[in-house]
């Protein structure tokens, strides 16, 4: 008998987000000690300006932001808004994946995929850069998590098109502009959500962030926000363009094929 039948839906629901603002909260953790090579798992959080450690009844994702009013409770310096953000995202993606998925392996390696898109993200934007330590072991994840999801074939054949197809644009792009227009961590990341999702969604992945990449770039070429494409780094859009395939990525493929074939 179904376990979790028995319970009600909004204990459900409340389950997986109080699980998923504990994610947002490692997240946290990751996104600020991965770029400077810091251990995610000790020492203990600390405030960064007064560097008293914070209490556990501090530290409590979302609502200690709140309750403390976004400073610090022994300097009372202000709390960056990006920390609540972060765990509310991710704690709505993690929702948003056992609502589509259910309790399924596709939520369970949801529960690692979705956490690591957000710090990727968060990585790039700041740093313009996608750590070696996300997307290494991704790419081996990629390959065990693919084998089940779309089998060892089709993912082991994502990681390659999917990396070579990047380190080919990026090849042509050095020849004619000079410099390095698609960064390491970029062609890494293909490459890891290749192997995740296998060679057809790597090429829908690799359409949906062109396309979301070049609608915010000529939107901030316009604005004059930005002063070249290079500027914006691109992993926000592969994280992106990898949430959406891996939600929908065979439906929309589906679509795709039907459009052009007429539905034959
Ligand atoms: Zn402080």
């Amino acid at each position: 008998m179904n376990i979790l039948a028995t319970i009600p839906f909004p204990l459900q629901v409340a389950t997986v987000l109080f699980l998923g603002l504990m994610y947002g909260s490692f997240a946290n953790v990751c996104i600020h000690r991965l770029p400077k090579k810091e251990s995610v798992v000790s020492p203990r959080s600390h405030c960064p300006s007064c560097n008293t450690q914070i209490a556990a009844w501090d530290n409590i994702p979302v609502f200690s932001y709140l309750l403390l009013k976004g400073k610090c409770r022994q300097c009372a310096t202000s709390i960056s808004i990006i920390y609540p953000i972060i765990e509310a995202v991710t704690a709505l993606l993690i929702l948003a994946g056992f609502i589509k998925f259910g309790v399924s392996w596709k939520f369970v390696i949801f529960c690692f995929v979705g956490p690591a898109l957000v710090i990727i993200t968060a990585i790039d934007i700041e740093h313009k850069v996608i750590p070696d330590i996300i997307t290494l072991p991704g790419t081996i994840f990629g390959l065990v998590a693919g084998s089940y999801l779309v089998g060892f074939k089709d993912s082991a054949f994502g990681l390659f098109v999917g990396g070579g197809t990047f380190l080919l644009i990026s090849e042509i792009y050095y020849r004619i502009r000079g410099n390095v227009g698609m960064g390491g961590g970029d062609i890494k990341f293909i490459a890891a959500a290749g192997a995740l999702l296998g060679w057809q969604q790597v090429f829908l992945i690799i359409f949906l962030s062109a396309f979301m990449g070049s609608v915010v770039g000529v939107a901030g070429l316009a604005k004059k926000r930005l002063s070249a494409l290079s500027q914006i780094p691109f992993g926000p859009f592969l994280a992106g363009g990898t949430l959406v395939a891996y939600f929908s990525g065979e439906r929309l493929i589906h679509m795709y094929i039907m459009s052009v074939t007429g539905g034959y």
